[in-house]
């Protein structure tokens, strides 16, 4: 590694008053966030062969946020939901949503949080309803287990996911959009604080998927619900704050869409660096300028330089 500015350096405090700054100034990781991963790691084990799932995946959402998962098959995507939604319990590592510990979480305080804390909507649109309900019956069920029903409440999610038309249907009498979206008003239905989704459009074309994606956006803005969808759909990618992209088991990448002065939606994407500087240089630059296993790495002013080895400097 070289530096190509040498400033001058002051006067520098004691080692042990530095410490005591990085302890002061750095919150643990996490500290606030709604949903934290932390160092997340999956192993699955079938007949003597190991799958590392998620390898050390860091991950953090602020409450209210909308939030896309990317990534190619594979890359675990399922496996993170699945985590967050209690069905699973991770290998190592921390998990922890709206303050409750994945990990440490008793089998009755994992009934409760997939009650009460976590809504969730699958792929399958019929996985999520139940055939012989009606919408209406459906969006009851939740609260009923809860025990709590609130009369119109069912009604009234309907409502704001635009199938207050279906509430006297049962799920063979709607469309696969029309079921996504009481499905989403089922997820709602106990007013979780995180409403969870994988692949929620995945067997619907284009038209329908993207009302599917606006009840979504709808129920986020309008109940403040944070949401965390996974998805393929490319097109989703202006329609929330943030899109994760997920590679190998961790998070890889991260596209942040803000407004610019102009009205615009400005998409500005990143490479997530992890806590001990690890980072995943995207595989079309490394495979454009033939790096592999080891890089140079230059300090400048105000960037680092990445070069593949044996290439001069300069
Ligand atoms: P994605 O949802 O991104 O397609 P998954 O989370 O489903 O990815 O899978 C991640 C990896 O873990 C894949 O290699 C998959 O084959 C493996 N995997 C997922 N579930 C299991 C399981 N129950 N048993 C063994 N391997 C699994
Ligand atoms: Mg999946």
């Amino acid at each position: 590694m070289s530096r190509t500015s040498e400033p001058a350096l002051p006067e520098l405090p004691a080692l042990s008053e530095l410490e005591a700054r990085a302890v002061r100034h750095r919150p643990a990781f996490g500290e606030n966030a709604h949903v934290l991963c932390d160092n997340l790691v999956r192993i699955y084990k079938s007949e003597g062969v190991e799958v590392v799932a998620l390898q050390g995946l860091d991950l953090l959402i602020d409450a209210g946020e909308l939030v896309a998962i990317v990534g190619a098959s594979g890359s675990g995507k399922s496996t993170l939901l699945n985590v967050l939604s209690g069905l699973d319990v991770p290998t190592a590592g921390v998990a922890r949503v709206a303050g409750v510990d994945l990990l440490s979480m008793t089998a009755r305080d994992r009934l409760r949080y997939r009650r009460e804390v976590v809504g969730f909507v699958w792929q399958q649109t019929s996985r999520n309803l139940l055939p012989y309900l009606t919408a209406r019956e459906n969006a009851e069920l939740p609260m009923r287990l809860a025990g709590g029903r609130r009369r119109g409440r069912a009604d009234e999610l309907l409502e704001l996911m635009g199938v207050g038309y279906c509430a006297g249907r049962r799920p063979g009498e709607m469309s696969g959009g029309e079921q996504q979206r009481v499905a989403i008003a089922v997820a709602l239905a106990n007013s979780p604080k995180v409403v969870l989704a994988d692949e929620p459009t995945g067997e619907l074309d284009s038209e329908t998927a993207e009302e599917v994606f606006a009840a979504l956006r709808r129920a986020n803005r309008e109940l403040g619900v944070t949401a965390v969808i996974v998805t393929h759909d490319a097109l989703v990618s202006g329609q929330v704050d943030r899109t994760v992209g997920i590679r190998d088991g961790r998070t890889s990448s991260e596209t942040l869409h803000r407004a610019s002065s102009d009205g615009r939606i400005v998409a500005e994407e990143y490479a997530v660096l992890d806590r001990v500087g690890r980072l995943q240089l995207p595989r079309d630059f490394m495979n454009e300028l033939n790096m592999e296993r080891r890089v140079r790495l230059a300090l400048e002013r105000d960037h680092i330089g990445v070069w593949p080895e044996g290439a001069e400097d300069e």
